[in-house]
């Protein structure tokens, strides 16, 4: 994928999309050991009443050997029960569902397509970084297509990144203690994932040089996956609004506030301003010292003014762009 062209990623995320959501109908199948094309495709055989036999070497006897004391080995296989078998099979399933998602995603973070190389841009063709990781792409590449296709692979790898939340979490975790634990740690993990992609997503969108596009020559209704991404995006810019577990002193949280209030306010303008200005994140900001300033016996709050004057819906929007610049 490190190589591939906008349109190629395009096309692998289409399919890899439908790979994950074929993946996950099967996982889920309520009862897998009666259903004959399921049962056929694992090499699943009847033995006796509610026990079936999985011959050694196939997928799921493979995933399920090591929960040995579910399985009684004779000289075809081993013999599981159902329940047990229907357990282990949704487990494997999603366990490799989540696999292949994670080494995309980091595939996808490395791919060039998502990281155009700014320098070589900016220098007419030259760039001086050795062994430059980044996509050097010449100015007859960067058109209108192009640009709506930066904005589509990004909107599919929305959609991709979503299936990490269809897996369970830690599904062998049975101390209670470390349940609470183990869903935080799961949730970071993937807030820091959200805040990759919406960054990256940003940057796209509000690129620093109008060769690389313009938000206001995006044409959404041209992509097909914008109708289901566009929801999902919306619902990871809540998730970051609203966790209330951010690291204080991290460095990009206010960098990440901003691009997510940009977004939101791109595909969602009037509605979203209340409940950004009430939610955990600004109160959060509100208790660094670095984000706010006191101008007379009051504290100016930089968030809630950059939001006012991104919201640019009032009068005071100017004032608020002013005022939020000062605390700087
Ligand atoms: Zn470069």
């Amino acid at each position: 994928m490190y190589g591939m062209t906008s349109q190629d990623v395009s096309g692998f995320l289409k399919d890899f999309l439908l790979f994950c959501r074929t993946l996950y109908r099967i996982a889920v199948t309520p009862n897998p050991c009666q259903d004959e094309n399921i049962c056929k495709l694992f090499s699943i055989m009847p033995s006796g009443k509610n026990y079936f036999l999985l011959p050694p070497g196939t997928f799921l006897y493979n995933e399920l050997a090591g929960t040995l004391a579910l399985l009684v080995p004779n000289e075809h296989g081993a013999v599981i029960s159902e329940w047990d078998l229907s357990q282990g099979f949704k487990r494997s399933l999603l366990n490799r569902l989540k696999a292949r998602i994670t080494g995309e995603n980091d595939a996808c973070k490395q791919a060039r397509a998502f990281n155009p190389c700014l320098p070589f841009i900016i220098n007419n063709g030259h760039c001086n970084r050795k062994s430059c990781p980044n996509e050097h792409l010449g100015t007859a590449s960067l058109g209108q297509n192009w640009f709506q296709l930066r904005i589509r692979i990004h909107l599919q790898q929305i959609l991709v990144i979503q299936g990490l939340r269809m897996v369970p979490i830690n599904p062998n975790e049975r101390v209670k203690q470390y349940r609470y634990a183990s869903y935080c740690y799961f949730f970071l993990l993937l807030l820091i994932t959200y805040r990759h992609w919406i960054s990256s997503l940003f940057d796209s969108l509000f690129p620093p040089l109008l060769r690389l596009g313009h938000f206001a020559n995006l044409d959404i209704t041209t992509i097909p996956e914008a109708p289901k991404a566009l929801p999902i995006l919306e619902s990871y810019c809540k998730e970051i609004l609203f966790w209330r577990q951010h690291i204080t002193r991290d460095p990009k949280l206010l960098t990440t506030a901003y691009q997510v209030v940009r977004i939101v306010f791109y595909f969602n303008r009037l509605q979203a301003l209340p409940s950004i200005i009430r939610s955990p994140l600004s109160d959060l900001l509100r208790t660094v010292p670095e984000y706010s300033r006191k101008e007379g016996s009051n504290f100016n709050f930089i968030l809630p003014r950059l939001v006012y004057a991104l919201a640019g819906n009032q009068i005071q929007g100017i004032d608020c762009g002013i005022l939020s610049l000062k605390c700087v």
